[in-house]
């Protein structure tokens, strides 16, 4: 009983500043050990447990936040909701086409050269990206038991090669 009495004052007493920060760092946790590079709506189910009352739109302004810091990358693209990755050390990305899902490629990106590829003139360029962007194995294999009849056809096959069946 004592001992819940003091978490309850720790808790009030704790200055705001303090309780943001251990926020964020619960966030920054969080992300740096989930591989499929979450979303906002995401990574906010995924801290639920331990910050039940944390609502998405603070979640939205800490990982602003974060990015603004250099702590997490945001990885936009054009009509996908923007996804937020943990990882600092330079990477490549392979991107699902239909889930969104989003994986690293664990390559130095040295291995690429853009030294070939001439920038426009007059850019400064500060350094390139990579995405490879195809299906996941769990859309293939969903893709796999439709084909099999399994699952029903919505006829909306990844791919119509003859070589993938
Ligand atoms: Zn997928
Ligand atoms: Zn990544």
């Amino acid at each position: 009983m004592l001992l819940i009495k003091a978490y309850m004052n720790d808790k009030q007493t704790q200055p705001r500043f303090q309780r943001r920060t251990a926020q964020r760092e619960i966030m920054l946790r969080t992300l740096r050990t989930l591989a499929t590079h979450p979303t906002a709506a995401e990574l906010h189910a995924a801290i639920r447990a331990e910050l039940p009352t944390i609502s998405l739109g603070t979640v939205y302004r800490n990982l602003d936040l974060l990015v603004r810091m250099g702590q997490v990358t945001k990885l936009e693209s054009l009509g996908n909701e923007a996804r937020y990755d943990g990882m600092l050390e330079p990477h490549y990305h392979a991107r699902c086409l239909r889930c969104g899902r989003v994986d690293d490629i664990p390559v130095r990106t040295s291995a690429v050269s853009a030294d070939r590829i001439k920038a426009p003139k007059g850019y400064h360029i500060l350094g390139h990206r990579l995405e490879l962007v195809g299906f996941c194995p769990a859309c293939r294999s969903t893709d796999r038991r439709k084909r099999s009849g399994i699952l029903p056809d919505t006829g909306e096959d990844l791919d119509n090669r003859s070589d993938n069946r």
